[in-house]
């Protein structure tokens, strides 16, 4: 199939779209309920089924799914399909340590690949493009993710994964790359490290990048694009849905295109949790519309963000999200990693002479995720010798480290150093968003 046949749905007339969705819907229903023992005995408790379903609006009736439920029923309690069908399983972090399992048939690895096409064609990559792909490769679903939409595309692929700056800055530069995918914060370190070693990054042919995996804002993206030379372009996803590509932004740069042949969006009231219409902000609930494997049911993504009313000059019927900057949730982005305080909280736990009072700052310096902590430790070890507080120190790095993937910076305070709080503490303080 060609990325211009892929792309057919893309201008599916609402109605069609509408009808194709409630198809859809109805059949991926009973996929849950034939299959995944959560999704059945909730559905019997709400005296909901397959058949409830006569418009997609009556999906608003359905229970949500939450990262909760993933957790409970680590690892594989919402599969749909016997392992015999599961062709590929990725991980992304959780709550508590233990990471969120998702699952793909070989049927699944299509419908991704189909939307990474898709979203590699709005942007206006073609065969003939050099990508180079430095989102990781490896249970993140952001490699992979990428890599085949792009091979799929026709596109000549560089799998170089994250990391090795240096060596991607050579990349870029010799072998004649047109398009980069990865976060946006790594994308201005790479400009920076290209300007110490003399390389003009506006001077090589690179034309876009494919930016995603984190919050950004519009001041970032004029940054980027004029320090760059290049279109930057959001690309929204998460790996309880498919991974990257569940929305894309066209070359209009004007809000990703949620692919709602495959994923179905609603919006809701994070306290109420009543449909919201289009146009108003609030939690952003996806229902996955084609996956076997692990279908997901109004999954909470914890995005807040807005369906747009209008509809985009590039003529595609599909409806656009607001670029989203905010979650509902604890959930901090960091570096494209996702951190709970719950995670810090249970490293620190594990050091002995801390106590459970700490404070965690998340800065943008030279356009990089700094991650702080500060800890209260006992009066005891505060008094301690300077060595003694080095090692405790590193133990505590070396902690955290060990159960979220990022290192931070630690620092020791003296008991009773940090402001307490009347009710929840306030545990993060992200000057990123203030
Ligand atoms: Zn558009």
């Amino acid at each position: 199939m060609s990325f211009l046949e892929a792309s057919a749905p893309d201008y599916l007339p609402l109605a069609q779209m509408r009808q194709l969705q409630l198809a859809r819907l109805r059949a991926v229903a009973a996929r849950a309920y034939q299959n995944v023992h959560l999704y059945r005995t909730r559905m019997d408790e709400h005296g909901l089924g397959p058949e409830s379903l006569c418009d997609p609006s009556d999906l608003g009736r359905f229970p949500f799914t939450t990262k909760a439920d993933l957790r409970d029923t680590y690892p594989f309690g919402l599969f749909a399909s016997p392992m015999s069908e599961v062709v590929r399983l990725h991980a992304s972090s959780g709550t508590t340590g233990k990471p969120i399992v998702v699952a793909y048939t070989r049927e699944d690895l299509e419908v991704w690949t189909n939307v990474m096409v898709r979203a590699l064609a709005a942007c206006g990559l073609t065969r003939g493009d050099v990508v180079q792909n430095a989102y990781g490769y490896g249970l993140f679903t952001g490699g992979l993710g990428a890599h085949y939409g792009a091979e799929a595309l026709g596109a000549t692929v560089i799998p170089i994964s994250g990391g090795n700056t240096d060596r991607q800055i050579m990349v870029l530069r010799d072998f004649r790359v047109t398009a980069i995918c990865c976060t946006p914060s790594y994308f201005i370190h790479l400009v920076e490290r290209a300007a110490e070693l003399g390389v003009s990054i506006r001077d090589l042919p690179l034309r876009a990048g494919i930016f995603g995996a984190e919050p950004w804002t519009d001041s970032m993206r004029r940054h980027i694009q004029a320090e760059g030379g290049i279109q930057a372009f959001d690309i929204y996803g998460l790996s309880e849905i498919v991974g990257p590509g569940v929305a894309m932004e066209c070359i209009h740069q004007a809000g990703p295109h949620i692919f709602e042949d495959m994923f179905f969006p609603e919006i809701i009231d994070p306290k109420t949790l009543e449909p919201l219409p289009d146009g108003e902000e609030g939690e952003l609930v996806l229902t996955t519309l084609c996956k076997r494997a692990m279908p997901m049911l109004r999954y909470r993504t914890r995005d807040i963000t807005s369906l747009e009313p209008t509809r985009c000059v590039c003529g595609r019927t599909l409806r656009r999200i607001r670029r989203i900057g905010r979650r509902s949730d604890d959930m901090l982005i960091i570096r494209g990693v996702n951190l709970f305080p719950s995670q810090i909280e249970a490293a620190l736990l594990k050091v002995e002479g801390t106590l459970p009072h700490y404070q965690i700052t998340v800065d943008r310096q030279k356009d990089l995720d700094i991650l702080e902590v500060q800890v209260e430790v006992t009066a005891d070890a505060f008094s301690d010798t300077v060595s003694a507080m080095e090692q405790m120190q590193k133990r505590l790095v070396h902690s955290i480290e060990t159960i979220t993937g990022l290192r931070p910076a630690v620092k020791l305070v003296a008991p009773r150093t940090l402001q307490r709080s009347e009710g929840k503490a306030k545990r993060v303080i992200d000057k990123r968003i203030m």
